[in-house]
């Protein structure tokens, strides 16, 4: 990291005309990384000019390749994003990966500071034995896959006719959602071609969905959770003995409405019986997964052991075991952030060190004046999307107040860090380049009365980005 460079004079008690422009490169285009961007531009006391790095050829993240297809309303907080970007002061440089393309120490030489969103793409670890079956999948893959994420599958193998999906979040219900959605249902979101012909191939005709807790702790929200049961082809049910709470689950649900919520609705499903003419999902709760069962190295069942409340909200072992049977696995239990090259990583908690906004050369160790971090590579894979806003205020405020302490970067000229990236060779998609990708998506989806069929070829995305 470049330390040549004198300490700004410049305040924001200093007259503007005096106060020189503030460089910031913001690495990462989800939403943490766009809020930020938002935030550096809109304060009063300083200039700031943010250049917005993305390695993907397009922006928005996790909101472009992990909400779900059948989400829209959710992805239409892409509009809010897209006003954000249309707003002088913030330049989008996507499809550079930092790192890689540009290390975070040549970057430093061109910018008085850097704010990390870098995010979270992969799953946490399994490690269950018999977890590296054929047959197991991360939920994080899957997503991957049906997003159309040029960097995961172009196929999916949905031979399964009896699923296990393990994890009681969103991302749990969105994968089983799809799994138990009918191809043609989900045909009228944007999914690509080629997830669409893997849906037809789809088999799945029961999807147990496994928590280790019950009702109370489960971390569905409400809206996902009822909206399991909104397709026609889909009959969600619990069995009655799942349903159960301990004193500390009486008070979450005292204590927290959309607790409450969850449970009334899981209650709900718990009063139906079967229905064999739809795809079953079944949400077994109070079932702690102990061994994938295998045969010549594929799924053959998952085996759980039942568990109970000890009053305190936790739940221990009561030794009895069930074997399902079930040829595919889905593990929905977080996703996890990767590492950026020239940073510390929190290999335990999956983060870049820091203390709400500042990275730090290591866990509770000194602060790297000039380096920020904001969104789930802040503070972990947990949250939605607003919740990014809030962190990336707390992430900004912590820049400012150092303005004083910061380093002149060697290059002043904006178009500098464009030339370095042509001299290696780096096709830069931008802003523009979004309006004619989007435009060339819709046209795609429009000529099958569809809003939008994403493109999955990174090439192809590159090339409607760049088309003159
Ligand atoms: C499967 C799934 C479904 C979800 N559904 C919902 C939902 O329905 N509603 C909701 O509110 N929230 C949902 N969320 C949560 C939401 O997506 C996150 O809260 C939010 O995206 C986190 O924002 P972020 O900007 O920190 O990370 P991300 O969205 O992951 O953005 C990080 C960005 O950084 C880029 N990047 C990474 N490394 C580099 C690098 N080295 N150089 C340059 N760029 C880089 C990535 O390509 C990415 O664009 C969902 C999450 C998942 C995983």
């Amino acid at each position: 990291m470049s330390d040549t460079s004198q300490p700004h004079s410049d305040s924001a008690d200093a007259p503007a005309a005096e106060r020189r422009r503030l460089r910031v490169a913001v690495i990462g285009a989800g939403p943490a990384g766009i809020y930020a961007s938002d935030l550096l531009i809109n304060n009063q006391d300083h200039d700031v000019q943010v250049d917005l790095f993305e390695k993907m050829p397009a922006p928005f993240g996790l909101i472009r390749y992990g909400v779900a297809p059948d989400h829209p309303r959710i992805k239409g907080i892409v509009k809010s994003l897209h006003r954000v970007l249309d707003k002088e002061g913030i330049r989008l440089i996507a499809n550079v990966e930092i790192g890689k393309d540009i290390t975070l120490d040549e970057l430093q030489d061109y910018y008085d500071a850097v704010v990390i969103s870098t995010g979270a793409t992969k799953d946490r670890d399994f490690d269950l034995p018999g977890a590296d079956a054929e047959g197991v999948h991360g939920a994080a893959e899957f997503v991957g896959f049906y997003d159309g994420n040029p960097l995961f599958e172009r196929d999916w193998d949905l031979s399964a006719k009896n699923v296990a999906v393990i994890g009681v979040g969103n991302v749990g219900l969105d994968a089983s959602r799809i799994l138990a959605k009918s191809a043609e249902e989900l045909h009228v979101t944007e999914i690509p071609d080629n997830v669409y012909e893997a849906l037809k191939r789809n088999q799945a005709e029961k999807i147990h969905v496994f928590g280790r807790r019950g009702p109370a702790q489960t971390k569905f929200t409400p809206q996902e959770l009822k909206e399991l049961d909104h397709s026609e082809n889909v009959h969600v049910i619990v069995d009655p003995e799942d349903i159960d709470y301990d004193e500390a689950s009486e008070t979450a649900r005292a204590n927290a409405k959309a607790t409450d919520q969850v449970c009334q609705i899981l209650e709900g499903y718990a009063m139906r019986d079967e229905d064999p003419s739809k795809r079953t999902l079944q949400i077994h709760l109070f079932e702690s997964p102990v061994e994938v069962l295998t045969n010549d190295g594929k799924v053959v069942g998952l085996r759980t052991e039942r568990t109970e409340l000890d009053g305190t909200g936790q739940v221990r072992g009561t030794g009895t075991t069930t074997d399902w049977p079930v040829e595919a696995i889905y593990t929905a239990i977080g996703y996890r952030s990767d590492v950026l090259p020239g940073l510390p990583f929190d290999d335990q908690l999956g983060v870049i060190p820091n203390d709400g906004g500042h990275v730090l050369a290591n866990a509770g160790g000194e602060a790297i004046t000039g380096v920020y971090v904001t969104g789930w590579i802040k503070r972990g894979p947990i949250g939605l999307i607003g919740n990014t806003k809030s962190d990336a205020k707390q992430t900004t405020d912590m820049l400012f107040a150092d303005v004083a302490k910061l380093s002149t970067p060697e290059h002043s000229d904006p178009d500098a860090i464009l030339a370095l990236l042509e001299s290696r060779d780096v096709t830069v998609t931008t802003w523009d380049g979004w309006y004619r990708l989007d435009e060339a998506e819709r046209a795609a989806g429009e000529a099958e009365g569809r809003e939008r069929k994403k493109f999955v070829e990174w090439d192809e995305m590159v090339d409607a980005a760049t088309a003159q």
